[in-house]
């Protein structure tokens, strides 16, 4: 197979799931609804900021809205709490999402358990997880989800297949888990769970049919590792110092990709694999979510 064709595009999955929920928000402004989401950004990291900034950009190309609520970083957590409140009262808002991480005097669950699980679009909040864990998911986390999605548009199996995750974060690893584990579609899989403890992490990867790494470390997964003709999805989001880049740095994954395009049957590019899917997968939960409110 050519290398090329061992691509797992999230950026193609994401621009097909966009035209699916095109209809759905062209229906929905019909009905005098347009879906909105308001990101809460404390404090001044520049990250936080690139990251709110392409979230508002891409709710504004799908025709959507979306309303960033910035707060000086000594901010008083119940000054944010009340904020909150007022959106989570607001129609208009169909979805909440506080932009991680917070600074260090915020108490993090207590934010994020405060949003209405109505509109935790970013599926962060306890009673989301359950209802991940038990089965019966309502808003699932984007990066899983957005896996997922990648997964189905590529065809790819997952029932009885042996899946390894290199990670346990609430936000990738542990909702990857619960997914790929369930009665679903592309779930059915037998899962192990690796992390900073695991001993022997490349006899769980050498076994694995899939991959999925998230962890944050620059080319950590070598060919070495994994099995012929695995499946691996990298989710690191990793800056690598590049002389020859203007902007001095690159981004790169957790998978030494080059080193094993040979023996791999698909992966997942960095950049172009699953970062796209993230924000593809915020807008499908806050246009899900304003849908509700007519349905
Ligand atoms: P995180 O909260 O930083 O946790 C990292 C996890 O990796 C932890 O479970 C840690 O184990 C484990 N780990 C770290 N070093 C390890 C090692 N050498 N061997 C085995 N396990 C190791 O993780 P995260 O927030 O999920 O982020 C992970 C990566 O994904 C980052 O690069 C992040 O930027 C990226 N990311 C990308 C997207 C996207 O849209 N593509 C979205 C979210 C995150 P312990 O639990 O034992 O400490």
């Amino acid at each position: 197979m050519k290398q090329e064709n061992k691509l797992l595009l999230g950026k193609e999955v994401s621009s097909n799931l966009t035209q699916e929920l095109s209809s759905t928000i062209s229906d929905l402004k019909k009905a005098g609804i347009i879906p909105k989401l308001a990101a809460i950004l404390i404090g001044e990291n520049p990250a936080s900021q690139i990251y709110v900034n392409s979230k508002a950009k891409f709710f504004a190309r799908n025709g959507c809205d979306s309303e960033t609520f910035k707060f000086e970083s000594n901010a008083s957590q119940s000054d944010v709490l009340a904020f909150i409140d007022r959106l989570n009262k607001d129609d208009s808002i169909h979805g909440i999402l506080v932009q991680l991480p917070l600074p260090k005097h915020f108490d993090d669950e207590k934010v994020l358990n405060a949003i209405y699980t109505t509109k935790d679009v970013d599926g962060f909040h306890p009673y989301n997880v359950g209802r991940l864990f038990s089965g019966d998911p309502d808003f699932i986390p984007c990066t899983p989800h957005g896996i997922i999605k990648i997964l189905d548009y590529y065809n790819i199996e997952t029932s009885g297949k042996d899946c390894v995750i290199i990670g346990r974060s609430n936000i990738v690893g542990k909702p990857m888990f619960a997914l790929l584990a369930q009665k679903f579609e592309r779930g059915n899989s037998t899962v192990t769970m690796c992390h900073s403890r695991t001993k022997n992490l490349d006899f769980y990867t050498r076994n694995a049919d899939i991959v999925v790494s998230a962890i944050g470390v620059p080319g950590f997964l070598k060919k070495d590792m994994i099995k012929e003709g695995a499946i691996i999805i990298d989710v690191g989001i990793n800056r690598v110092d590049d002389s020859s880049s203007k902007k001095g740095y690159k981004i790169v994954g957790d998978v030494d990709l080059n080193s094993m395009i040979d023996k791999i049957s698909y992966a997942t590019p960095v950049p172009g694999g699953v970062g796209p899917m993230t924000i593809a997968m915020l807008l499908y939960n806050t246009v899900m979510s304003a849908k509700s409110q007519i349905d």
